[in-house]
Parts: structure tokens; sequence; C-alpha cells
């Protein structure tokens, strides 16, 4: 696969760089991975090996579609790439590296992470909420792990500081698979 087709038909993942406490996670991670494959789109992700985002190029990879890592300089010793089947391209910083993410995939699906990931989460909510990038965005909620952010955005709507309307930029899976079909639907 070329990396025009790749452009075309990515799903992006932003996920932990660590593997968490629950071995659901890794669970899950790899079935993302996998059936992004099987749904027939390519993987494009933060472009590291460690953590859940390795379980899912592994995955992906594994499954025959192409990957494409997008990997700020610094962090290559942080964060190595994987060393085989994986495109990297070494970009500057975590600014152009969120850019180029967004700007390559055709949706995101969001796996448990911590910081990172909370930061590519609300980076491409508050796109789609200003209409900037309006993409499919899926948030795989492992064993409740995404719970209390779906209590605090639910509070924030109470509370006056996000219109309702955009809770309806994202959805919540309870699973790998639920997600994966939620995706395939939403880019029909
Ligand atoms: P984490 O969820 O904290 O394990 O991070 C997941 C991924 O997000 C890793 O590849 C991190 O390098 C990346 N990341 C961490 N902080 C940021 C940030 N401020 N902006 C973009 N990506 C980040």
């Amino acid at each position: 696969m070329d990396k025009t087709e790749i452009r075309k038909s990515a799903i992006c993942v932003f996920c932990g760089s660590s593997y968490g406490t629950d071995p659901a996670f890794r669970d899950a991670a790899r079935a993302v991975g996998a059936g992004i494959a099987k749904i027939g789109h390519a993987l494009v992700f933060g472009g590291g090996s460690p953590g859940l985002m390795g379980d899912v190029a592994r995955a992906a990879r594994g499954a025959g579609t192409a990957v494409e890592g997008i990997l700020p300089g610094f962090l290559r010793d942080v964060e190595p790439p994987l060393t085989q089947g994986e495109t990297t391209e070494i970009v500057p910083d975590l600014f152009v590296r969120k850019q180029k993410m967004m700007d390559r995939a055709a949706g995101f699906i969001v796996l448990p992470g911590g910081l990172g990931t909370y930061d590519e989460f609300f980076e491409v909510l508050t796109s789609a909420q200003l209409g900037v990038q309006i993409k499919p965005i899926i948030l795989v909620n492992v064993n409740g792990y995404f719970d209390p952010l779906e209590a605090m955005l639910q509070a924030s709507v109470r509370n006056g500081f996000v219109r309702k309307e955009n809770l309806g930029l994202y959805r919540i899976a309870d699973s790998a698979d639920a997600a994966l079909a939620m995706m395939a639907e939403a880019l029909r």
C-alpha cells in the first residue's frame, strides 16, 4: 500500500504509551489493531512501540494492513518505533504529530491511556466542536475506564460550559468490536 492509499483510508488510534493495569486494555488494543485491518483500513498512530500503542500497531501489522507512525524526533528513544513493518515519519514536535495524524485519518478510535491520550482526544473533539474538522471519534470504554471522563463531560454540560449537542461529536463503545462496527458504519 503506498502513502496515498494510507492517507485515503486510515484510522487513527490514540491510546496509552503504557499498558495500564488491567489486562483487558491490552486485549482491546490488539483487537482494535487487528480489527482495523479486517474492516479494510490502514492504521495511523503516534509511532512508538511501547504500551498499548505498540500493541495496536503490532496487531494491525500482523493482520496485514499498512501502519504509519508519526513520531516526534525527541521521542525516538523514549517511544522507539517498531523495528519492522511500520512506515515512520519523524516530525519536529507533538503539535506537528497531532496535526498530521488528524489530517491523515478518516476517523479516530480512542483506547485507554494517560495525559497524552486525553490531549489527543480533546484536540479532535474541540476541532470538531469548532467545525474545523469533523470526523468520527469513538472511545473504547474498556471496563468502564472512560466513565469518569464521560461524567466530567456531562457535568460540563449541566454547568453550562459545553453545549449538549457537542457531546454527540463522539461515541462510546463498550468493546473493540463495537467500536469497529461503529467506525465501519460511520465511514461507509
Ligand atoms: P499517554 O496517554 O500519556 O501514555 O500518551 C500517549 C501518546 O500521546 C504518547 O505517544 C505520547 O507521546 C503522546 N503525548 C503525550 N503528551 C502529548 C501532548 N501534549 N500532545 C500530543 N501527544 C502527546
